[in-house]
């Protein structure tokens, strides 16, 4: 879509307010809503907002910022009410003279874009994001209660989450979402909807859309949707496994058997920055309570053609559709970012042919130290401090996110493991406080 084409459809759908989103360096979605009116000068770059107070953005001394509308993003949302009917813009940040303003995600996505079609790639990325929908208590706060008895693949009456899904699925799709998949997930109250994969800057915008759109169905359910990683202890976390594939002229270049030799270099890269990008896949203290042994997240780097351990595997899909699946991520990850660290992670690989190691067919969870050596397998960080650190010294995945963000995100994310370590937990006192 143009800019005139979204003006006349705005008129032609009686929109009376536009949201102009974006989101700040940890993917938390903003807006804020201008009349129609104003719509052309959002188009054309000069709706200014104060940075100021937007997490990781700038000093108060240079605080105006500019919202760039991306008119290709237009969507109304189905919701709206015909006498407010409202759409959405996903923007760019810019600086008011119009440079684009390094502190924005969705900016160092398509930097990382651009570098990636230099050499003739577009990435495609296909995620499945899994999230929890809990009940609400009598004061419509949040519970971590389940509503439902379901297992993976399950269905109603079992699958008291099925009405909610259904509705969120119907919503995606008026948004002109590709629906692909959605099913109850191994934890009671869990779910995953799959939508079709796109190009990596059509996905991370669909994601926060996504998002949205789960939250906002699930509490017209009477249920709240968390995308948190781990909620309960003992069961299931949230993942968002990513699929991934190069495309040059129209055509994958991951086929091969298992993959093709780009496809390996390409895995190679993942793997080798695997521990560097993990504070921005798995971006939360709490992430790391779902990276460990025994519940289908993966905890070593290796990848694999088939069990669900490792942190790469080929699902079998061949020809055209020949992809990889990342299965570190999770759904509380910025996705531009996420998806900006991964695609300059791969074609660090490629750059570099850097020779992927030896499949590990077997299940990881099992393996023995002596073996995990054999092997030669790695584990990814074992909590945010350590992913911070080795965020800190991965020169690649620091500079996809840009000094600005990697600064701003470094420190942020230092004080949020600060805050995690000085607190006295419930474990703590069950463990200690009658023995000691
Ligand atoms: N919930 C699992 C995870 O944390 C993934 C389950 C699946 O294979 O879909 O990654
Ligand atoms: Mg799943």
């Amino acid at each position: 879509m143009t800019a005139d084409e979204v003006l006349r459809r705005a008129a032609e759908e009686g929109v009376r307010f536009v949201r102009l989103q974006f989101t700040d360096i940890l993917g938390i979605l903003k807006n804020v809503v201008i009349s129609r009116r104003d719509l052309g000068r959002a188009l054309d770059g000069v709706i200014t907002f104060d940075g100021s107070s937007i997490d990781g953005f700038v000093r108060i001394e240079e605080s105006d910022m500019v919202l760039r509308a991306d008119p290709a993003t237009w969507c109304v949302f189905p919701w709206s009410e015909p006498g407010a009917r409202t759409a959405r813009l996903i923007c760019d940040v810019c600086r008011t003279d119009g440079r684009s303003f390094e502190g924005c995600p969705r900016t160092a996505l398509k930097r990382a874009i651009e570098t990636a079609q230099q050499l003739g790639y577009a990435l495609h990325a296909g995620p499945e994001a899994e999230f929890f929908l809990f009940l609400t208590d009598e004061r419509g706060r949040p519970t971590t209660q389940t509503h439902d008895t379901g297992g993976y693949f399950d269905l109603s009456p079992v699958d008291k989450g099925e009405q909610a899904r259904r509705a969120m699925v119907l919503t995606l799709e008026e948004m002109g979402f590709q629906f692909e998949a959605s099913h109850h997930e191994n934890s009671p109250g869990q779910h995953e909807i799959r939508f079709a994969h796109g190009e990596a800057l059509a996905t991370a915008d669909n994601l926060v859309t996504f998002r949205h759109v789960v939250r906002r169905v699930a509490a017209r359910h009477g249920l709240h949707a968390t995308f948190m990683p781990k909620p309960i202890y003992g069961i299931n976390g949230c993942g968002m496994h990513i699929h991934l594939s190069l495309h040059k002229a129209g055509r994958n270049q991951f086929e091969g058997k298992p993959l093709s030799a780009i496809g390996l270099q390409f895995m190679a890269g993942l793997l080798h920055h695997a521990r560097g990008m993990c504070a921005v896949t798995n971006p939360l203290v709490n992430s790391y309570k779902r990276l460990v042994p025994g519940y289908e997240a993966p905890v070593d780097i290796a990848w694999s053609e088939q069990n669900r351990s490792p942190l790469v595997r080929v699902p079998a899909a061949a020809g055209a559709d020949t992809r990889l699946e990342l299965r570190s991520p999770d759904p509380s990850c910025n996705p531009y970012l996420a998806l900006a660290v991964i695609l300059m992670a791969g074609l660090d690989g490629i750059r570099r042919k850097l020779p992927a190691p030896p499949p590990v067919n077997r299940n990881l969870y099992r393996l023995s130290a002596e073996e995990r050596r054999q092997f030669g397998v790695g584990s990814l960080p074992r909590n945010l401090l350590e992913a911070v650190g080795e965020l800190e010294r991965d020169e690649v995945v620091r500079s996809a996110l840009g000094e600005h963000i990697a600064g701003r995100y470094i420190a942020a994310k230092q004080v949020e493991w600060d805050v995690f370590h000085d607190q006295v937990h419930d474990w703590e006192v069950g463990e200690y406080l009658s023995r000691y």
